[in-house]
């Protein structure tokens, strides 16, 4: 018999991010018992990274937006796939969800009349993006957290899930482990929220931090809940690439939305050389307009380093592969050149790029006010994820629910800057809402005490096998899964080589069974990383099959062997269910039609 503590909540929330946070809110404001659980200590969590801002159609910088043009700016960036009812949600309800917080208090930049400042970014046609400097992550999750410890909810920090129970077809609770310990603790609850981020540790090029290893969408599979679109990963155009310890850091492109501008090693401006037919009346016919707009000329159009970034990352791609790239491999992005144009433009910079100039300043020797950075593309979110209702949140599994990363829909085949902190917010609040809802209908449902058992047996098997056993160490089998995806299932994808990529997934499956572990329970990371292994083959399997199963390109999805995009990929998502035999269904299900007043919208904005 597994030795575990048992913990009941009616709403159980696993992880303590911006949608997990504003889920637990939520959940407890309708009055519910609330655990919200997280895998690293409560403040850690990946919104905290988030830097450019977070997309509201506030319209304080711009009077012509409003929510119906961030849909149909949503729409386009996801390239017609999205959940159109999710960015109908989304673009209504995200300026209520930013005043909200500010009534929290949280602090923004301000205009000159003392209005929340927004600022631009790729694919949002007005500047959009509410923001405090290049920190914004930090400000919401402080925020956020100041107002849900005032609310009663139960923190298990440090505590990470690893298994969601089921009973009569509806969930019932789930299995963690302390991290500090290394004790299991079963929690039993009537309505689960997952809010677990994204998966990038799947890849080795990655903005990434080491939480995140797609625990909640395998998870929600593995519980019998449908994924969603699992081939749509977005590459984010700019990540540091040198020196090598910090390859995949994240450079924001709130640098490109101050006026970045992306050259190759010739100097040349290459992003005015191929503008995607969309997006052409939008887009800057010269340098000169591109300018004007980034200092908010509301006669001039957006330079074409503000398009979308699944674009964006394959002309810097084509950049490097044609022998023009920078000495590291990558294109140079410059903010220093503003100095021609601003005459305090290092005191600029520095006021709004502060992480940025840091960063370089830190960990690469550069200061940006002077000189270029060298970017190259990194992975950096999941547009796929647990198929989900777009009102309610709620999975094809009743009483499991998912918000933020983890859930998919919103973004389509690509995902706009700032508009996963405004999804945070948004679906958060639903999510836990309707949870709440859930729990409050429906009682406790058993868990089979064989199971538990079970899991927790499989959970310390790597300790038994031992390294003297002929077992292998996780990390090798975790860093061959991280090569194998970036260089077989990367921006660039073709069948054979995605083939190639599942026979590897499942020998590294079998290598992933026989990983041992030494030493004891108590904060062993060799441990932990083992037990991650699972996960990220499970998502590295979904988006291999999907990403086969898409035969064309369309957002952060493309395919060598299939370049263009067919108008008939727009109509259908692709679900992935786990069938009987365990192995891993996929379906083409059908994207129901838009209403009549959507569709206008789309057309009037195009
Ligand atoms: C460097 C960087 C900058 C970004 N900048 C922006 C930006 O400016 N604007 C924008 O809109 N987006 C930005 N993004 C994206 C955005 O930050 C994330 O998509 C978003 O924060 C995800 O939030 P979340 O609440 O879904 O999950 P996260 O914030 O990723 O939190 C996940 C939580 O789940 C927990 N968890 C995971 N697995 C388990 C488990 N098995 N058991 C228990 N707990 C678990 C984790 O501990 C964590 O608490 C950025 C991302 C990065 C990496």
């Amino acid at each position: 018999m597994a030795d575990y503590q048992t913990v009941d909540h009616d709403v159980l929330v696993i992880g303590a991010g911006g949608a997990g946070l504003r889920a637990a809110i939520a959940a407890s404001g309708a009055g519910v018992s609330v655990g919200l659980v997280c895998k690293s200590l409560l403040g850690k969590a990946h919104t905290v990274m988030a830097e450019g801002g977070v997309a509201a159609a506030l319209g304080n910088v711009d009077n012509r937006d409003g929510w119906q043009v961030h849909f149909a700016d949503t729409m386009r960036g996801g390239q017609y796939v999205n959940n159109w009812r999710m960015a109908e949600l989304h673009a209504r309800e995200a300026p209520d969800r930013v005043r909200e917080l500010e009534a929290w208090g949280a602090l923004f930049d301000r205009t000159a009349d003392g209005r929340i400042l927004q600022r631009n970014f790729g694919g949002h046609k007005y500047p959009r993006l509410a923001h405090v400097g290049d920190r914004t992550g930090l400000e919401m999750i402080r925020t956020l957290q100041d107002h849900s410890i005032h609310q009663g909810i139960d923190v298990h920090m440090e505590c990470t899930l690893l298994r969601l129970f089921t009973d009569s077809g509806r969930v019932a609770g789930a299995l963690a482990y302390d991290r500090e310990r290394g004790r299991f603790r079963l929690f039993r609850a009537k309505a689960v929220v997952l809010a677990t981020g994204g998966i990038g540790r799947a890849y080795s090029i990655t903005s990434n931090s080491w939480e995140y290893t797609g625990d909640g969408q395998a998870l929600a599979y593995e519980a019998g809940a449908a994924l969603q679109d699992m081939e749509f990963v977005q590459f984010h155009p700019t990540g540091m690439i040198w020196p090598p310890s910090v390859r995949g850091i994240l450079v924001t492109e709130g640098v490109r939305g101050e006026g970045g501008i992306l050259v190759n090693r010739h100097g040349r401006r290459f992003m005015f050389d191929e503008i995607p037919e969309n997006y052409r009346s939008q887009t800057a016919d010269s340098e000169e307009e591109g300018w004007r707009y980034t200092q908010g000329d509301k006669s001039a159009r957006r330079p074409p380093e503000l398009l979308t970034r699944d674009h964006v990352a394959r002309c810097i791609l084509r950049e490097v592969r044609e022998g023009r790239g920078s000495p590291h491999g990558g294109v140079l992005l410059d903010i220093s050149w503003i100095k021609q144009r601003l005459p305090d433009a290092r005191k600029h910079i520095i006021r709004k790029l502060p992480s940025m100039y840091h960063q370089f300043k830190q960990l690469a020797d550069i200061d940006i006010t002077t000189t270029p950075m060298e970017v190259g593309p990194t992975t950096h979110y999941i547009m796929g994820g647990i198929r989900v209702d777009g009102d309610t949140q709620s999975s094809t599994l009743p009483g499991l629910f998912a918000a933020g990363e983890c859930a998919a829909g919103l973004h389509g085949a690509n995902r706009l800057g700032g508009n996963s902190l405004s999804d945070l917010l948004v679906f958060g609040k639903r999510a836990g809402e309707f949870a709440a809802a859930f729990a409050r209908e429906n009682g406790l449902a058993e868990i089979d005490p064989e199971q538990v058992d079970e899991t927790a047996r499989a959970a310390l098997a790597p300790f038994e096998r031992g390294p003297g056993n002929d077992g292998q160490g996780p990390y090798q089998v975790q860093q061959d899964l991280q090569t194998m995806m970036q260089d077989l299932v990367g921006i660039v994808r073709t069948e054979a080589e995605m083939k190639r990529a599942l026979e590897e997934i499942s020998r590294l499956r079998e290598r992933a069974r026989s990983v041992a572990v030494a030493g004891n329970r108590e904060y062993n990371p060799g441990w932990h990383t083992a037990l991650d292994l699972g996960n990220l083959l499970t998502v590295s399997e979904a988006i291999a099959r999907a990403a086969i199963e898409r035969k064309e390109s369309r957002g952060g999805h493309f395919r060598e062997d299939y370049p263009e995009k067919d108008p008939a990929g727009a109509t259908f998502n692709i679900v992935i269910r786990k069938g009987p035999d365990g192995q891993m269904r996929l379906a083409r299900e059908p994207i129901r039609e838009m209403p009549a007043e959507l569709k206008k919208i789309v057309e009037e904005q195009k």
